[in-house]
């Protein structure tokens, strides 16, 4: 098995390659086919299981193939200083939203996907200043996000790939409110039809109400 089979773009794989990673983990194997068919996918992974690339891999090929995302016309002049994502990833602190960030950079070198990372407990400020220098793979801590969100510096409108990240802990650490936020404005009339990662160690009834509300005819894959 290689990086090949199931096939991602060719400028990822030698970005895996440049990473000195030599096959991929089964969560990476198992979870391409299933992304790169359209499907939604809850996963049951633990950390050290290559989930990163579980999630990272398909969303980065499929963004790398489909190119970027117009930007929406917008008739307020202050909504042109947004930045337009079109892939999210949320997960519960700083260390793992700077850990995917990493990840994402490495993957994402010479495509067009900018990757930007933002997380409660420093500056705004300057993360608004980076923002606006382009991101279009946003890594979030979802309460940084929503403060952002609610001061208009991000839109969700060009979302096509939402992925929730160690979701049990996301809620263990009482983000319910401010995730279910954050798809409601993934849902926004018009907006881009967008598929829908789920990634969790445990499968409880909290996780398995979130799966039902935020995933369509998903795909089961636990390793
Ligand atoms: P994760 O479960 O995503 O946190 O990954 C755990 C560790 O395994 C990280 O240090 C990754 O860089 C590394 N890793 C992930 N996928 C692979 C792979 N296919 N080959 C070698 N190392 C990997």
């Amino acid at each position: 098995t290689s990086f090949t089979s199931p096939p991602l773009d060719p400028l990822l794989v030698e970005n895996i390659e440049l990473s000195k990673f030599t096959k991929p983990t089964p969560v990476q194997k198992y979870s391409v086919p299933i992304v790169n068919a359209g499907r939604d996918l809850m996963a049951c992974a633990q950390t050290g299981s290559g989930k990163t690339g579980g999630f990272l891999f398909p969303v980065l090929s499929q963004s790398f193939i489909s190119g970027p995302a117009p930007i929406p016309e917008e008739t307020n002049v202050f909504s042109r200083r947004r930045a337009y994502p079109t892939a999210l990833v949320l997960a519960p602190t700083r260390e793992l939203v700077l850990q995917i960030y990493e990840e994402a950079r490495k993957f994402a070198y010479r495509s067009w996907m900018k990757p930007s990372v933002v997380y409660g407990g420093s500056d705004i400020n300057q993360q608004i200043r980076t923002l606006q220098r382009g991101c279009d793979l946003l890594v979030a801590t979802p309460g940084r996000l929503n403060d952002l969100l609610e001061r208009g510096k991000i839109s969700l409108s060009n979302i096509k790939f939402l992925v929730l990240d160690e979701a049990d802990r996301m809620l263990d650490m009482g983000f319910e409110p401010q995730i279910r936020h954050i798809v409601q404005e993934c849902d926004m009339p018009g907006v881009e039809e967008r598929q829908t990662l789920m990634f969790s160690a445990t499968f409880p009834r909290d996780i398995q109400m979130l799966a039902k509300d935020f995933l369509k005819n998903y795909l089961f894959l636990v390793v």
